[in-house]
């Protein structure tokens, strides 16, 4: 099958890209493989309208209302591989069937590795977040813990108290005596002692019996990329205080003719209206380039 668009990703950036594509009548299909990021959670935050809603909801309704286009497929799948061709990129689904897009939308998100904490993957989206915008405000101003595993702990933690009696478990990760010293003057708790697992609801137990009791963890994850097809297509790639992600410009564009990305694979901060408002950016320059070639 020939499209003008083949987004990979059918989440909130891909579902956002296919929009304005959708309405210009092109021909455009999203392929997905159905492992949203936010799956772990029940409930999103912070969308507007959409604030406290099921994060499976969002996406749901996003998808009828693209599918009522004429113009627009869906395909459930996993992309394997993805070439060049003279006429725009042959993409590999399940190794099983290839279509062919003048243009490629990547909306594939990124992979959280977790800090390797017994008890902790469990309660990823449950009671240990990534984020507080995200989840903060329903922690009704409890205590809270931030677990340093990156550098950007350290960050999250001075804005944390903001959303609750905030204690930083270095947990063995070092942080500078200047960092440690910006977040007493924040009231940040550091707790030295080691973790020895996440219990109950988010109870932290240390190695050495005692229980810290908290209402919510955050934690933060490094974000990677999954595909090495994006890699084989030569699409640059950048570091950032998260992990790493595709480069693009202003239009979303990364560094490979043809090919845009959008959402949490292309950017630093990752939310459901990032994602939208990048995809939207992505859908609409997409477009525009099969007319201003
Ligand atoms: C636990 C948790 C809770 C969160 N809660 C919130 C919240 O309350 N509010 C908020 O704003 N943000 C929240 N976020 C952040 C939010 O989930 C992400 O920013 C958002 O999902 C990014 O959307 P995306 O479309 O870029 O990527 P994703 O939602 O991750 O979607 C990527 C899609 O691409 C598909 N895909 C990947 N590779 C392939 C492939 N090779 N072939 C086909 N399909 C593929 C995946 O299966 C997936 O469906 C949360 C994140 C986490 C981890």
């Amino acid at each position: 099958m020939q499209y003008d668009v083949a987004i990979i990703g059918g989440s909130y950036a891909g579902l956002a890209a296919a929009m304005p594509l959708a309405r210009a009548r092109r021909k455009v299909v999203l392929i997905d493989a159905g492992q949203r990021r936010n799956r772990f959670a029940e409930h999103s935050h912070g969308f507007l309208t959409q604030d406290g809603s099921k994060a499976s909801e969002i996406v749901e309704i996003a998808k009828q209302q693209l599918l009522a286009y004429q113009t627009v497929d869906w395909e459930n799948g996993k992309v394997k591989r993805v070439e060049k061709v003279d006429d725009g990129f042959a993409v590999c689904i399940d190794a099983t069937r290839f279509i062919i897009a003048k243009r490629l939308i990547i909306a594939a998100g990124i992979t959280d590795q977790l800090p390797e904490i017994l008890g902790l993957a469990g309660r990823w989206g449950k009671s240990i977040f990534h984020c507080p915008y995200c989840h903060g405000y329903e922690l009704n101003q409890g205590k809270i813990g931030i677990i340093a595993s990156s550098e950007h702990a350290a960050h999250m933690a001075m804005m944390l108290p903001d959303w609750g009696d905030t204690t930083l478990l270095l947990n063995e990760y070092p942080i500078d005596q200047e960092v440690l010293d910006q977040l007493a003057t924040r009231g940040v708790n550091i707790e030295k002692r080691l973790i020895q697992e996440i219990v109950g609801h988010s109870d932290v137990l240390l190695t050495d019996g005692s229980v810290i009791q908290l209402d919510g963890i955050f934690a933060t994850t490094k974000c990677t990329i999954a595909q090495d097809w994006i890699f084989k297509l030569g699409c640059e790639i950048e570091q950032n205080a998260m992990g790493e992600a595709v480069k693009t410009n202003a239009m979303k564009e990364t560094t490979v003719a043809g090919i845009f990305a959008c959402g949490d694979v292309a950017r630093l901060g990752s939310s459901v209206p990032l994602a939208v408002g990048d995809g939207t950016m992505a859908g609409a320059a997409a477009h525009q380039s099969l007319i201003f070639a």
